[in-house]
């Protein structure tokens, strides 16, 4: 489902990078300690809308900016795009590749684009939700992490099978309705108490 990966000033990845992951059904990243292959992960996560900097081995967002080093001037933005195949219609668009980008600045601000276009975090997690590649994804599968799946409750494991049989927008839309169907609920209690007090 992954086609291609550009990254611009992320991490260590100072000048633009395309990894091409169509031609294969595997691709492997290898190189020394320290060169970056743990970058490219942290991309494909950061990309997707990760919002915690500790997942990302930082301690704020702007972190993933490039800091320069002695030969390198620091950026002053990263930006990630990762294009995703869609011939099968996994992803809710009309389109056979799908390409999301997140930019962001050194204030930690976020810019997210689909196919192009302006969007919301929301619109991100949306579009990915039920494909395995959303918040929490189990596609992106990092060192220590097998272990982690492995060992967590079962209330977490429930979740992520749901995840993978495509059920888990429809439980995040009941509870959206039930947290408005309350909110509503209150309000017309309200209402009634106002009733009672005017007659
Ligand atoms: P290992 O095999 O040891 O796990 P790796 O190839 O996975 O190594 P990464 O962890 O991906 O390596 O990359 C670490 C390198 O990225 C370090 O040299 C670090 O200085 C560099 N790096 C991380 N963040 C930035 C940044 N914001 N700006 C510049 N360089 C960075």
């Amino acid at each position: 489902m992954l086609d291609k990966l550009y990254l611009r000033g992320f991490k260590s990845f100072a000048e633009p990078v395309t990894v091409d992951f169509s031609d294969s059904r595997i691709t492997t990243i290898v190189g020394p300690n320290g060169s970056g292959k743990s970058n490219i992960v942290d991309a494909i996560r950061w990309v997707m809308g990760e919002q915690s900097p500790s997942a990302l081995r930082g301690s704020r967002m702007s972190d993933v900016i490039f800091s320069g080093t002695d030969e390198r001037q620091a950026r002053s933005e990263a930006e990630v795009r990762i294009v995703l195949n869609n011939e099968f219609g996994r992803l809710d668009i009309d389109e056979d590749q799908v390409t999301l980008s997140r930019l962001v600045d050194q204030e930690g601000r976020s810019d997210y684009y689909i196919n192009g276009e302006a969007s919301r975090l929301r619109d991100f997690q949306e579009l990915l939700d039920d494909t395995g590649l959303n918040q929490e994804p189990y596609s992106v599968v990092g060192q220590n992490r097998v272990e982690a799946i492995l060992g967590s409750s079962p209330e977490k494991l429930r979740g992520m099978f749901e995840e993978a049989a495509g059920i888990s927008r429809h439980r995040r839309r009941k509870e959206e309705a039930e947290r408005r169907l309350e909110r509503t609920e209150q309000d017309l209690t309200r209402v009634e108490d106002l009733i009672n007090e005017l007659k």
